[in-house]
């Protein structure tokens, strides 16, 4: 019937689903086999290219279509992959997006069945990292998203702005100079300003150097200006280093700053044994940005963030216009929603990914997944001291090896480049002291240690192409 948008054969759907799904397990069970990355197809960005479809050409027609999409992504499922820092994903995110796409449920608010798993998920967070009952917390989209609605709580803490506007502030924060980018883009998108993020020094070890830290806020005090912002790096994206968080809390509890920990990938190391003690403190912080899709491995995107207290969250977001009102009772009950954490209305289920993974995993699991990577990246980092054209840039903190190809820049970008246009594996490139370095980041569950020794004999075997292209290409 025109007009009409659901199938007219829903046994017909079921079947050609049926077979979409079929493609997409076996796509994800033989995840280590191929290359790790291929480029998408000219062919391929030819079809893409069409129209703006008038007519439709019908569920049979998309089924294939994805299906034939399936091999072409980043490449994070295969297990050479290293690249920045992402996670593998697995097949639990696989049944919660059939079921969340069954759903089509909007978590923005209101009292339904799914709001009580993105509950039970922040209950689960709570518990992980020893926050008290009353935290508040939030599924998002990753720590880049987190680490806004984190500051926005700890700005709207310090200052009245939510009405007024910050006009001129005189408020200042500071995070490592290892910290993540997002956490300058917070404080420019929050009317702070990025001159306002003060980058501290770090020590050899690429941890926060907590001298440097007293000077600079001695410094800006007797300026005038108002300290009200502490930033600490639980695993810093360019050699996993972790500051040093507990001493990190007693100088924001001797000074009266906020503690915001960006644990994007390193604050799930809460469940391992081997990083559980490097992250001491964490459970004194105001608030944590941390990412489910890196080292917990739930399919892209599901970030999160946790707050201590769940009254100063509320009062960054709050806000009750008449057509969200709510209730005692019915469809409108349950306040306080997500809503009213965060600047999302509209939101998918993320959360169901996340429960998901824990409920079919166990903490145990995941946790035994992050030491593994640890100890790979220490058995890597024997494998580069032991190869003689290369050398190690950074001490191994937790999953990331940087190390540089000893005929310099040119050489250790084109082997990078090599690399992943060979299918072979995927690292990335990035600069440590002043170096270009390869950079291997080791989140990946999938990862075996033969598929180091394919790395490093990959490095070594490309030099002499690598030497070729870099002088003569
Ligand atoms: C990945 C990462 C981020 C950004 O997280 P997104 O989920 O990509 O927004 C922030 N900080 C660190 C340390 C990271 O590794």
């Amino acid at each position: 019937m025109s007009g009409d948008l659901d199938p007219l054969d829903w046994q017909g759907f079921e079947a050609q689903a049926a077979r979409l799904l079929e493609c997409a397990v076996v796509q994800l069970a033989g995840a280590k086999d191929g290359p790790v990355w291929q480029a998408f197809p000219e062919s391929m960005k030819a079809e893409m290219r069409t129209d703006l479809p008038i007519k439709g050409a019908g569920y049979e027609a998309v089924a294939a279509q994805l299906a034939a999409l399936l091999p072409y992504g980043v490449g994070n499922t295969h297990p050479r992959f290293f690249g920045w820092v992402h996670g593998s994903g697995g097949a639990a995110s696989m049944l919660a997006e059939i079921a969340a796409a069954a759903m089509n449920a909007n978590l923005g608010g209101r009292d339904h069945g799914a709001m009580y798993v993105e509950k039970q998920v922040v209950a689960w967070v709570r518990q992980m990292f020893g926050f008290p009952d009353g935290a508040s917390g939030l599924v998002v989209s990753g720590t880049s998203m987190a680490t806004i609605v984190a500051l926005k709580a700890a700005r709207d803490a310090r200052i009245n702005a939510r009405a007024a506007g910050v006009g001129a502030h005189k408020l200042v924060g500071y995070a490592s100079d290892q910290a993540h980018n997002c956490v300058a883009r917070a404080f420019d998108m929050l009317g702070l300003g990025s001159d306002a993020l003060r980058a501290v020094p770090v020590n050899a070890a690429f941890e926060m150097d907590i001298t440097a830290l007293r000077k600079m806020m001695a410094v800006d005090r007797a300026a005038g200006l108002e300290p009200f912002l502490l930033v600490g790096t639980a695993g810093s994206v360019n050699v996993g280093a972790f500051d040093d968080l507990a001493a990190l809390a007693d100088i924001a509890k001797a000074e009266g700053l906020w503690l915001h920990i960006d644990g994007a990938f390193g604050a799930a190391g809460v469940l391992s044994d081997v990083l559980r003690p490097r992250l001491k403190g964490i459970e004194r912080a105001d608030s944590i940005a941390f990412d489910f899709h890196k080292w917990l491995h739930v399919n892209y995107d599901a970030g999160f963030v946790l707050l201590r207290d769940e009254a100063l969250h509320r009062a960054a977001f709050e806000s009750a216009p008449d057509y969200l009102a709510s209730s005692d009772r019915g469809l409108a009950a349950g306040r306080p929603w997500p809503v009213d954490y965060g600047p999302e209305l509209s939101r998918g289920f993320r959360a169901l990914k996340i429960w998901a993974q824990i409920t079919a995993l166990g903490t145990e699991a995941l946790g035994a997944a992050i030491s593994r990577n640890c100890t790979q990246a220490k058995l890597l980092a024997e494998m580069i001291d032991a190869e003689p054209s290369l050398e190690r840039l950074a001490p191994v903190a937790s999953s990331v090896v940087v190390f540089a190809h000893v005929d310099g820049d040119a050489v250790t970008e084109e082997i990078v480049l090599h690399l992943q246009e060979s299918g072979l594996a995927v690292p990335s490139i990035t600069t440590v002291n002043g170096r270009r370095a390869v950079r291997v980041n080791i989140t990946n569950h999938r990862t075996r240690d033969a598929d180091l020794r394919v790395l490093v004999d990959g490095c070594a075997r490309s030099n002499p192409s690598v030497a070729f292209v870099c002088i003569h290409g």
